[in-house]
């Protein structure tokens, strides 16, 4: 494997800006890679055929002296959720096949401008809907640890992008987990900001009161580095946030000291007892508790009363959201058409292109969306999810007032086999479990690697949870853990993962 993969993106970053290594051989490194990988993994769905030409141009603009950031000329893989104006865009539906957007979303936009190199589009459930991948009318990816298993959803090409190293760096978009569950099952680090903290313009909407775009990265460093260059206020975002943020590598940077953790007060929910985890994602958890306390931390028992009702809550308003912003895919303004026989009426062709171009878990939520917005059910269903939605905020609020960062595992078992759950809703639905909640409250989460279950050698990740605005501290409180974590093992968790073997992966340019 070349070197150049192994390099995080703060490394890379750093070889590019001394000319030691130039965009372009880092590009085709990584082309390289996905060339001899991705056929077994399937984290891309479309490999950019412009990314050759994109990193000459970074280079160039080096060479004539163009002040840079910190990773210009690194590549970046991009989940397909956001729209490019290069690449097609198909949020990893049937009906948006081959769709092509007229502008970038801001994420995107500012990447380029950074000097990031997009790799390509990595693949998702549809629309962002699942905890797998397997919702993805492409057909799944699969886990670089184990390839029998999910990368975790809706996010699974990014994050098994990263874990695979066909990218240092990836988008990523989370709206009950879809960066941080990924992150847990795959070894790799996924932030979901606060909401309001990155643009969500040009993101294919799932549930607009839920979504945000996040870093997905293999260190906590490299996540800041990638949040620095995305964040901030975007006037084209009604949403976001009018407000200046520190520097999160800054932050990061001053979190690998170790300091942070003294006098750090951790909170530990205690309505999510250890038996509701598969035995090694509880034992992880408690072994990175105890490394925290080592070096100082205290750990809190907070109640948050409340937390066990999000997913409830969030199976409502998701839905709702979603069936309502899914309606513009009627056949006539974006993708697919289907054309019945006869004399079809307009809604004859909307329904029969919503009947072949949405999959399984689409329709479910659409119908269950429909229901829970329904006149005579409103009040029961939807208005009484709002209210279970504010007793989660304060929920928050109340344990805030307490300590420092929430604590808990990432997601209640390490990655699944695939096909184990696809059929059954409701196991998939409790996979988010521990991330929903802060999609509730709008407050920000990370998830970084603690470990490997012993039953079963596979990933798991521990995730912090800090008050809105406060995304800074989640990365000095990551950065510390993960400074401590890699010490004890010695590398880097992912250094751990079984290797992967080399399988012809897709042609450069081809969608798949
Ligand atoms: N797994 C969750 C769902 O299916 C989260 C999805 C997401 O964050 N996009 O809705």
């Amino acid at each position: 494997m070349s070197d150049i993969i192994r390099l995080t993106a703060a490394e890379l970053g750093e070889k590019i800006s001394t000319g030691e290594i130039s965009s372009v051989e880092a590009t085709q490194a990584h082309l390289d890679r996905i060339a001899a990988v991705d056929g077994d993994v399937h984290a891309f769905l479309h490999v950019n055929e412009h990314a050759l030409a994109a990193a000459a141009e970074v280079d160039a603009r080096r060479a004539a002296g163009e002040q840079l950031g910190p990773i210009a000329g690194v590549p970046l893989a991009v989940k397909d959720v956001l729209v490019t104006t290069d690449m097609p865009s198909t949020s990893g539906s049937k009906i948006l096949e081959g769709y092509m957007s007229p502008f970038d979303a801001t994420v995107v936009a500012r990447s380029r401008a950074a000097g990031l190199v997009p790799l390509g589009k990595t693949n998702m459930d549809e629309f962002a809907m699942g905890s797998s991948t397997e919702f993805s009318a492409y057909g799944p990816t699969r886990n670089p640890w184990d390839l029998d298993r999910i990368p975790g959803g809706s996010g699974g090409g990014s994050a098994a992008a990263v874990a695979a190293f066909e990218a240092p760096l990836a988008l990523g978009s989370d709206t009950g987990g879809s960066i941080r569950q990924p992150a847990h099952v795959t070894g790799t680090v996924g932030i979901k900001p606060t909401y309001g903290g990155v643009s969500r313009y040009g993101a294919i909407a799932l549930a607009s009161s839920l979504d945000q775009v996040g870093p997905v990265t293999r260190t906590v460093l490299d996540a800041g580095l990638l949040h620095d260059v995305i964040g901030g206020h975007d006037p084209q975002d009604s949403t976001s946030l009018a407000q200046e943020w520190p520097s999160f590598a800054a932050a990061a940077r001053e979190g690998a000291t170790g300091q942070v953790l003294k006098g750090l007060r951790v909170g530990v929910i205690k309505e999510l007892p250890d038996s509701g985890f598969q035995a090694g994602v509880a034992a992880s958890f408690r072994e990175s508790l105890a490394v925290m306390e080592a070096q100082g931390a205290e750990i809190v028992e907070i109640s948050a009363p409340h937390f066990e009702y999000g997913v409830a809550a969030y199976y409502l308003i998701l839905p709702a959201e979603a069936s309502s912003n899914l309606a513009k895919f009627d056949s006539v303004r974006f993708g697919l058409r289907v054309t019945p026989d006869g004399n079809p009426t307009v809604e004859d062709v909307m329904s029969a292109t919503r009947d072949a171009g949405f999959g399984p878990e689409v329709k479910r939520r659409i119908i269950l969306g429909t229901y829970a917005l329904s006149a005579g059910y409103y009040d029961a269903y939807y208005g009484s999810a709002q209210k279970v939605r504010t007793l989660i905020q304060q929920d928050f609020d109340a344990a805030f007032a307490q300590v420092d960062v929430i604590a808990t595992p990432s997601a209640p078992t390490t990655a699944f086999r695939i096909g184990e759950k696809v059929d059954d809703p409701l196991q998939m639905y409790l996979n988010d479990l521990t991330t929903i909640p802060a999609n509730l409250a709008g407050v920000p989460g990370i998830s970084i690697p603690s470990g490997v279950a012993a039953e079963d050698g596979l990933p798991v990740g521990i995730q912090f949870l800090a008050p809105a605005h406060e995304d800074a501290r989640l990365y000095r409180v990551g950065a510390a853990l993960e400074a401590a974590l890699v010490d004890s093992w010695g590398a880097p968790l992912l250094s751990k993962a079984p290797a992967l073997r080399q399988a012809q992966g897709p042609k450069q340019g081809g969608t798949r």
